[in-house]
């Protein structure tokens, strides 16, 4: 009994001076920083956009700096005094992606993107890495930023937007947090939209490991009309006004459904305490995307859209990769086997150590032939990431790599489970 009584006031100092670590460095409002960011398949420069001042930072408090070091870009935060790092966060972006496909070796392009970030008390350093083709990190960016400085904006939610919370389990802080957003429906389909919102809010919590985490997770949905219903069909010559221009076909992938207008998204949601943005595409069209820390994107109205939704926010949550390999996907260039991915659901055995090799058990060989004696056992399966060769992935199936619903393999789990703790630690 004494040593429980010990341990926990071991373990409540350490969450004392973590909260009063946040307390010191941060308002609790939410900084947000758009830049352009512009170059080709191996160069990238960003330039400073716009500095926003949002009113709540809904991310841990607790969990300041990043212990994933998943995604494409890191954003590390350090004291300008004491040169102390106080914040850090992987993301990947759409032009991290674009770097990956053909076009980038002939041409540049840029791209405004955006990423968000507690609200300093005092002044600070904002580095910005981006991940290099051997997966280390480059410097590609800093700048020192004053709190006090009168050219950051201040915005709030705009006045078409109406905001419902159909799940509320408690203090943003301490809860994963997220928001599903309207995209494509007019204001005659803001009842359709609520529909599907809550639909979306009971389907989350039915599939595997959400489930065990009922009353960790906080869903708003937010709704903004649009000016047409529907999306962007370039493939049928169609082109819609909606609110974020969604468009299917992104870099040629024609189920591929994102947006590149990352600052209208954000000014939509500046006043919800979000931790993951989920773009609900009101589209019947099967299609979606998932962008790790960015945006989660999915329509609403096919008959899959329930694995759209899982198997995107898996993307965009938990950093996990696709674990298919026939598609007409175009990321040529995605993974090199000359070095481990950072996804936790793919490997290349090169430090397997790192990833799932502790949970697969002693008799299962590795690699695990691809035969119906080994489909229910958890190994190491050859092709995944858009590979059919060199890559692999750690069960014959799983909801990041076919249309099934409720499927993630253990890796998937424990990855998603890993995450949801990471927000959630009180
Ligand atoms: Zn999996």
């Amino acid at each position: 009994m004494k040593s429980i009584v010990i341990h926990f006031m071991f373990l409540s100092t350490i969450l004392t001076n973590a909260q009063s670590k946040f307390d010191k460095y941060f308002t609790g409002e939410r900084l947000r920083f758009d830049y352009m960011i512009a170059g080709n398949f191996k160069e990238c420069n960003i330039y400073t956009y716009q500095f926003y001042k949002e009113p709540y930072w809904g991310g841990s408090e607790i969990n300041l700096i990043d212990t994933f070091m998943y995604g494409e870009m890191l954003i590390e935060i350090y004291d300008s005094i004491s040169d102390e790092l106080i914040y850090s966060r992987g993301y990947s972006t759409l032009f991290k992606e674009w770097q990956t496909v053909g076009e980038s070796r002939l041409t540049q392009r840029a791209f405004l993107e955006s990423v968000v970030v507690p609200f300093p008390a005092k002044a600070v350093k904002i580095v910005i890495y981006d991940r290099k083709h051997n997966l280390q990190f480059r410097l590609v960016y800093t700048t020192f930023f004053n709190p006090d400085s009168r050219d950051i904006i201040c915005l709030k939610q705009p006045l078409n937007a109406e905001l419902k919370q159909p799940v509320l389990n408690g203090d943003p802080s301490v809860k994963l947090d997220l928001v599903i957003v309207a995209e494509g429906y007019t204001t005659d389909e803001k009842e359709k939209f609520f529909e599907d919102a809550g639909w979306i809010a009971e389907i989350i919590f039915e599939w595997q490991p959400y489930n065990d985490f009922k009353s960790e997770i906080n869903v708003y949905s937010l709704f903004i009309p649009s000016d047409e219903s529907g999306t962007d069909l370039p493939q049928d010559s169609l082109w819609l006004n909606t609110a974020f221009n969604t468009t299917f076909n992104t870099f040629g992938s024609e189920r591929y459904l994102t947006s590149k207008e990352m600052s209208l998204i954000r000014d939509a949601v500046s006043d919800v305490p979000y931790d993951q943005i989920c773009i609900m595409v009101n589209s019947e069209k099967y299609g979606g995307g998932g962008v790790y820390n960015y945006f989660t994107v999915f329509s609403s109205s096919n008959e899959y859209s329930e694995f759209l939704f899982h198997h995107e926010l898996g993307h965009a949550f938990a950093g996990l990769a696709d674990e298919y390999y026939t598609s007409e996907v175009e990321f040529d260039t995605m993974f090199s086997l000359k070095y481990e991915p950072y996804q936790p659901n793919i490997t290349t055995l090169i430090d397997f150590k790192s990833k799932w090799e502790s949970m697969v058990h002693d008799s299962v060989p590795i690699p695990t032939p691809d035969t119906s004696y080994w489909q229910n056992v958890l190994g190491v399966f050859e092709g995944a990431g858009y590979s059919e060769k060199g890559v692999y992935r750690p069960t014959f199936n799983c909801s990041m790599k076919s249309v099934v619903n409720d499927s993630f393999c253990p890796v998937c789990r424990k990855a998603i489970g890993d995450m949801i703790r990471f927000y959630t630690r009180k």
